[in-house]
């Protein structure tokens, strides 16, 4: 029996290739004029409504500032973000190179050898656009599964969220803080895409016998547009609502306004990336009111401790560290008692 090669195996030259182009993270010109474009089209609909100043409230502005408000882009959260990106576009090709060279092939490899064991050599399907657009939408959800799981963890152990914290402590959104992350949270996502995007190679290039090449493109493609329009707009501070409806089932930029504010209501909700499915599933799905309040950060009691790059930085560290002390404390009063 001749051994199935995948579709991420086969394409591995051309994927470290244009992984700078594709990877589903990067915020382009396109994405930040349809921004733009959409943003405007709120401002006439509703009449200079719809924008959230750094209170967290909606008001009435003219354009410019609803647009590009002063008081959130010369704040100092705004320009934390800025030094947070450049650490890591420095540092991301490093992560999605090793990351996808080595996990993705290996589990595309062993999803592949699974099923072979399973059930032999894969049905041998023929390809078209419409098993393409499924090869797609498997992927998505794959990735956005592993995502929510990843993101879920970050949210509930103490150890993560002290990583997890940094993109919390944002107090303004910019399309920057998309990439406003800890230099170790890299990595832990890097990993997440590399497993989805090998799962479903591997499942897929089962079933078409490693044929479905052209559709990884696509695929790419495709993830890439979705992604990068819901990243770059669910850190902007303009509420762009879905119709409820929609919202059941995809993630609406303003919904990410929810995930990043500090009301106890909204704590740990709306942790998927791009579908509302997962959220919908494990009960974590919050849908808000038109112009609900949103503050942003880390709140009131903590927010002082990651203000500065350098806080943000050292923050997970001086968090271990004090867990660390906690936890030998406690060991101490054990051996004591
Ligand atoms: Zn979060
Ligand atoms: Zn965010």
């Amino acid at each position: 029996m001749e051994h199935t090669i995948g579709p991420i195996n086969e394409l591995l030259g051309a994927v470290i290739a244009t992984i700078g182009e594709h990877v589903p993270r990067d915020l382009t010109w396109q994405m930040l004029l349809l921004m733009f474009a959409m943003a405007t089209g709120i401002w006439v609909l509703r009449d200079g409504w719809g924008a959230k100043g750094v209170n967290g409230r909606v008001k009435q502005r003219g354009l410019l500032h609803f647009l590009l408000p002063k008081e959130i882009y010369t704040h100092t959260s705004a320009k934390v973000d800025v030094g947070l990106y450049v650490i890591e576009r420095l540092l991301h090709p490093i992560w999605a190179t090793t990351f996808l060279v080595s996990v993705a092939p290996a589990t595309e490899s062993a999803v592949i050898s699974g099923l072979e064991a399973l059930w032999g050599a894969g049905p041998g399907l023929a390809s078209h656009w419409g098993w393409m657009l499924l090869y797609s939408l498997v992927t998505l959800l794959v990735y956005d599964f592993l995502f929510y799981a990843i993101h879920y963890c970050e949210h509930n152990v103490p150890a993560l969220w002290a990583i997890h914290k940094v993109h919390h402590s944002a107090e303004v959104l910019t399309p920057l803080t998309r990439y406003r992350e800890h230099i170790i949270e890299g990595p832990i996502y890097a990993i997440g895409a590399a497993l989805a995007y090998g799962f479903a190679g591997g499942l897929f290039g089962w079933l078409f016998a490693g044929s479905i090449v052209p559709a990884t493109l696509f695929n790419i493609g495709f993830f890439a547009v979705v992604f990068g329009f819901n990243g770059a707009f669910r850190h902007y501070h303009v509420a762009f609502h879905y119709p409820k409806g929609l919202s059941r089932w995809l993630q609406s930029p303003v919904m990410h306004h929810i995930h990043h504010s500090y009301l106890d209501k909204h704590h740990d909700t709306n942790l998927a990336a791009v579908t509302s499915l997962w959220d919908r599933l494990f009960g974590t799905l919050y849908i808000p009111e038109k112009d609900e309040y949103t503050p942003w950060g880390l709140g009131p009691a903590t927010q002082d401790q990651y203000r500065s790059l350098g806080q943000n930085i050292i923050g997970p560290f001086r968090d271990w560290a004090m867990m660390l002390r906690v936890n030998k404390k406690g060991d101490q009063q054990m051996h004591r008692e």
